[in-house]
């Protein structure tokens, strides 16, 4: 049976989980703003006279870039939130896949992690 973490280093992990879990929400906050700014901008610039306006494509191209950047931290945010909930079901550091013990190590590097390297290189 896979060793169970330390209850403080699972604490530990939890307070750096809900830290990013914050900082997240707060960023797809501020992207959400600004992709409706770049909406508001792109349906002005439609109603232009001037249809090869360099200003309209950029201002594509920006909203484009944010809506990818905005697709990460969504994704980042269900990452944490899934290791937030499995610290709570006390089946956190423990591989989702094979059930072994996930190294202290890769969780520093990856509070949000759920697979152990081996089943994580496999899934990719
Ligand atoms: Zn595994």
């Amino acid at each position: 049976m896979a060793r169970a973490l330390a209850k403080s280093t699972v604490e530990r992990f939890r307070k750096r989980l809900e830290e990013e879990r914050a900082h997240l929400e707060a960023q797809i906050a501020d992207y959400e703003r600004e992709i409706e700014e770049a909406r508001m901008t792109e349906a002005s610039s439609d109603r232009s006279p001037d249809p090869g306006n360099p200003e309209a494509s950029s201002v594509k191209l920006e909203y484009a870039k944010e809506l990818s950047i905005e697709q990460n931290s969504v994704d980042l945010l269900g990452k944490v939130r899934h290791a937030l909930m499995r610290i709570e079901a006390g089946t956190y550091g423990t591989c989702e896949s094979c059930g072994k013990p996930i190294p202290v190590e890769r969780l520093d590097a990856l509070p949000y992690a759920t697979f152990c390297v081996e089943c994580a290189a496999r899934a990719s």
